[in-house]
């Protein structure tokens, strides 16, 4: 059911070849929840999570300009069934901002399972931006939290720093990287999901929906390769 979501819609020729794309300093690389509890072993391991690592790293080696997500409940956080009695993980209860689908409980703070992956080798990353971190709102975006109102304050921070086109890559592609992703554009920011260094949890259709989206709102998706 899962795979990795590497279909390129985006800076092909005609001949079907990738275009490289060049990085230029207007450009940021938005590293996604690389988080143990998102990898194999982890509480809601993405399959195949740790597998972006080894492409993030030698992405970001290309950015003068990286910024890190990091998924960051406190306990007992509402997007977790272990706060709803009688609900099980990936069940969905009405809040007052929509539907929330219900998750283990996972990226604790202050916890192993919250630390960025070991292997992640990021060092010039200018901004770790921490998400979710109120009690009763879940935040998959970099840029909103889920009522899609309240601010993270990224884009403010990416608009006063001149950064002008975002490039994301990470866990998960149907959930964090989907939201991030139509919030920037949203916010007229120009953006390319790297697909090939993200990885899907797939729960629902949430991989086709993401696809579908993206096609919908003219989000371009490029291998890591094709970036130079
Ligand atoms: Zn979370």
């Amino acid at each position: 059911m899962l795979r990795c979501p590497n279909a390129c819609t985006t800076s092909r020729t005609a001949a079907g070849a990738t275009m490289p794309t060049a990085i230029a300093d207007s450009d940021v690389l938005l590293v996604v929840d690389v988080q143990n509890d998102f990898c194999p072993g982890g509480k809601l391991a993405v399959p195949h999570g740790d597998e972006v690592v080894a492409p993030i790293n030698r992405l970001a080696g290309r950015f003068q300009h990286v910024v890190l997500t990091q998924d960051w409940h406190p306990p007992g956080h509402r997007s977790f069934a272990s706060s709803h009695p009688g609900k099980r993980p990936f069940e969905t209860v009405a809040v007052d901002y929509g539907q929330q689908i219900l998750w283990p409980d996972h990226c604790v703070q202050g916890t192993v399972g919250a630390q960025f992956h070991d292997g992640l080798q990021i060092p010039h990353a200018e901004l770790v931006l921490r998400k979710g971190f109120r009690p009763t709102i879940d935040s998959y975006s970099a840029l909103y939290e889920n009522d899609r109102k309240t601010p993270t304050g990224l884009a403010g921070y990416l608009r006063e720093r001149g950064l002008t086109r975002i490039f994301i890559a990470g866990l998960a592609f149907d959930f964090c990287v989907r939201y991030s992703a139509e919030d920037a554009r949203r916010e007229d920011f120009a953006v390319t999901v790297i697909a090939d260094a993200c990885r899907a949890i797939d729960v629902g259709g949430s991989l086709a929906a993401t696809r579908a989206s993206f096609a919908r709102l003219d989000i371009a998706t490029l291998a890591a390769d094709a970036i130079v």
